[in-house]
């Protein structure tokens, strides 16, 4: 290798810039320096291929001089080994060719050269081209590094780029964009559809159509989606899209970027839920609850009175605190959270069947306060029983910090649109209500609207007096008798409940068989009854008739589940009846709504031997066909329907079909509340099978029926029906 007045290029200055001459001959390498640095440049030479590429990678030149005919390596294959080097790719390379040798010429280009020159030089001209050649050089390094940064920003930004050709439909990506949509290394999406498919199900149509808006003349369209990515991970990304339009004004191409989000998004969602959440208990804060409710009061749907907002404010949480520390108040407020979500969402009961629309929602709202929003209640009764149920709930000794803790929970109630129409009007009044449940001695719940408490007060009275009716031995059975119609004599009798309240005289079932239902205590008072009309028609039985019949009825819930079989066997077996002679009174609605659980639990309470019958039939549904598919024995039909006989020739019509009808399936019909000699000739004259009604007997006690039977029994009418 030959070189001059050279220095390490590390530290040398490089003048215009460091030429590397390559050329087996010597003298043309001199002519060229000399040239070269007359023009400025400083020069290193090179005798042959193989020195040559040892200089480059000791100098970096910035520019080579590279002759094509050299012994050994020849000047193409030089250059394109300087181009598979990393170093090289990009230096600028001046071959020298022969005059007009175009082969050498093509040969050049191909080997990676940047440029030719034809020998013999112009050693005035020389400088010149070199100079222009790395100028050039240098504006494409330039743009090459501002790319590689772009890039490089891109991917820091997470800001990938596309551009769509409309027409052609190719599109062009970058290889962020297809980095943020996880695409496999090397595959490239071929249109706007294909991004299509990443984007969330729900927001695909919202994509299509921004692109229609490009399409349609939208210069600038802007939105933010999720997408799936190919590797399955959900990303959240914000899109800029801009069409571009050609001289002539129409649509050339639609360029976007697309820049990933998530982070932001999960910070924000973070930073939402911090403002919308509470840290201990994870409930809705005052905020959120304050949003939700204004929100719920606005929509129609939902403005309905049965509607209620219950404030509750537990009274020992600062104390807590204060001798227990924040951690062990922390923790209690986190246990009575518990209870308090456990208790309203044991609550559906109390709702009404619109399951979907309804819900109940709680909130912490302030330290030792919680907020509670029900919806769709059955009436304002229930809220009244929500909140005993909290009272009684955060009542129970809470462990904190292994102490036994007692917390007492004053409850305010606001009912919609009642004590507010207002979220606000809502929350403060029911606040006012705990603030006076507070104050008011023995009483931890309390309507903001006094007249509510009265009710509510009567409602949980008889609901604890319902509770002690059955010890107190407050319930007694009367029995209204059921005739034959033909002839007039006692078949058997409905066993009907009465309650005798000791300070409220007695009280209706039609008042307390729903109170009992809701209070779950329908099963019991339901057990109690079977069991005494069951023992006490087996009294009349061996007494005057052996084949006395007992008629019960069982309410809707009491049949729902699957007590009532295993209860019905007990009773029987216990009282010895036999089955025959019990009828269980069902409603139209029970047999109707039964599922294939409940019909075969009907199906096997007939298996027993008992009768079912259909109470108050003709009330609920017009079609009769439904009796073929049930397993019944009888109708009873409805009272309102004899009450306008004979008379209503609507009502006529009405009884007579159904007497035809039940009795051409089999079905033995009883008509109810029979109160006159009209109406019991009208049914003979119909051929009705059995009567009961006030003409005959009203609902007596069980001695009353007792003596009854005595006289029928002297009087020679003693019944052989069953
Ligand atoms: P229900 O089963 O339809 O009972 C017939 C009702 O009609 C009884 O009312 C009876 O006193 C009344 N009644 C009978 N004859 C006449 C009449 O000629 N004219 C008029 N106006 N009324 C008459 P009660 O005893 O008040 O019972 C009302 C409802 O309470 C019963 O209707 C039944 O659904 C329910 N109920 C009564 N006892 C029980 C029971 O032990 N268990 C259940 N689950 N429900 C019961
Ligand atoms: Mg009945
Ligand atoms: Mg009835």
């Amino acid at each position: 290798m030959a070189q001059s007045g050279m220095r390490d290029p590390g530290e040398t200055e490089r003048g215009h810039g460091l030429v590397l001459v390559v050329d087996d001959d010597k003298m043309m390498r001199l002519l060229a320096r000399q040239s070269l640095e007359r023009a400025g440049f400083v020069v290193v030479e090179a005798a042959d291929g193989t020195d040559a590429l040892t200089a480059f990678d000791e100098h970096l030149p910035d520019v080579v001089l590279l002759d094509v005919q050299m012994p050994g390596m020849d000047g193409f294959e030089t250059c394109r080994t300087l181009r598979e080097s990393t170093t090289g790719r990009f230096t600028p390379v001046m071959m020298m060719t022969g005059l007009d040798d175009v082969e050498s010429i093509e040969q050049a280009y191909e080997a990676g050269a940047t440029d030719f020159i034809n020998k013999p030089l112009n050693w005035l001209v020389l400088g010149h081209r070199l100079e222009y050649i790395l100028r050039s050089s240098r504006s494409a390094e330039r743009l090459r590094l501002s790319q590689a940064k772009l890039a490089n920003a891109q991917r820091i930004a997470k800001l990938g780029y596309w551009e769509w050709v409309p027409g052609k439909d190719r599109l062009f990506s970058s290889g962020e964009l297809r980095r943020i949509f996880g695409m496999p290394e090397g595959h490239r999406p071929s249109s706007l559809q294909e991004l299509a498919l990443f984007v969330h199900e729900d927001q695909r149509q919202q994509f299509l159509s921004a692109v229609d808006e490009l399409l349609e003349g939208t210069p600038i369209v802007d939105f933010e989606y999720r997408i799936r990515t190919a590797d399955g991970a959900e990303r959240f990304v914000r899109q800029h899209a801009e069409a571009l339009l050609g001289e002539s004004g129409h649509l050339t191409r639609v360029t976007g970027t697309i820049q990933d989000v998530t982070e932001q998004r999960e910070a924000e969602e973070k930073a939402r839920y911090m403002a919308y959440y509470d840290g201990i208990t994870g409930l809705p804060n005052r905020r959120s609850f304050t949003e939700t409710l204004e929100r719920f009061l606005e929509d129609p749907r939902f403005r309905t009175d049965a509607t209620a907002v219950l404030f509750v404010d537990l009274d020992r949480l600062n104390q807590v605190n204060e001798s227990l520390g924040r951690s062990a108040g922390d923790e209690l407020v986190r246990q009575a959270a518990l209870r308090i979500v456990k208790c309203v969402r044991s609550t559906d009961l109390v709702a009404r069947a619109a399951r979907d629309h309804h819900q109940h929602l709680v909130s912490r709202f302030d330290g030792d306060e919680f907020v509670i929003l029900l919806t769709h209640l059955a009436d304002i009764d229930a809220t009244a029983m929500i909140a005993q149920r909290l009272g009684e709930a955060l009542a129970e000794p809470f462990a904190v910090a292994g102490q036994e803790i007692f917390v007492t929970a004053n409850i305010g109630i606001g009912i919609f649109s009642h004590d507010g129409d207002t979220a606000e009007q809502l929350l403060r009044n029911a606040h006012l209500a705990a603030e006076h449940a507070k104050e008011t001695e023995g009483r931890s719940c309390q309507f903001y609207t006094e007249s509510l408490n009265e009710a509510a007060r009567e409602r949980l009275t008889l609901e604890a007096d319902l509770r002690r009716a059955l010890d107190r031995g407050e319930l007694e059975l009367n029995y209204q008798p059921q005739f034959r119609v033909a002839d007039n004599s006692i078949v058997g009798a409905e066993a009907l409940l009465r309650w005798h309240h000791s300070e409220l005289g007695t009280i209706s079932p039609a008042v307390f068989i729903p109170l009992a239902e809701e209070i779950g205590l329908i099963h019991e008072v339901g057990e109690w009854v079977l069991e005494t009309a069951c023992r006490q028609a087996r009294r009349w039985q061996e007494q005057y008739d052996g084949r006395f019949r007992i008629a019960a009825n069982i309410s809707n819930r009491q049949f729902l589940g699957s007590g009532l079989l295993p209860t019905v066997r007990r009773v029987l077996s216990g009282t010895g009846l036999d089955p025959r002679f019990l009828e269980l009174e069902l409603t139209e609605s029970v047999i109707l709504g039964a599922d294939d659980n409940e019909l075969s639990q009907l199906a096997e309470l007939r298996a027993l031997g008992l009768k079912l019958a259909i109470d108050d039939f003709g009330t609920g549904y017009s079609s009769l066909s439904y009796l073929t598919r049930f397993p019944v024995d009888a109708l009873k039909i409805d009272r309102s329907f004899i009450r306008d006989v004979p008379g209503l020739p609507q009502k006529e019509a009405i009884a007579k079909a159904i007497i035809a009808m039940g009795q051409s399936l089999g079905l033995r019909v009883i008509a109810e509340g029979v109160e006159t000699a009209a109406q019991l000739h009208f049914l003979r004259g119909l051929d009705c099978d059995e009567q009961q009604g006030f003409l005959m007997a009203e609902p007596m006690t069980a001695a009353d029926l007792s003596q009854r039977l005595a006289e029928g029994l002297s009087a020679g009418h003693r019944s052989a029906a069953g």
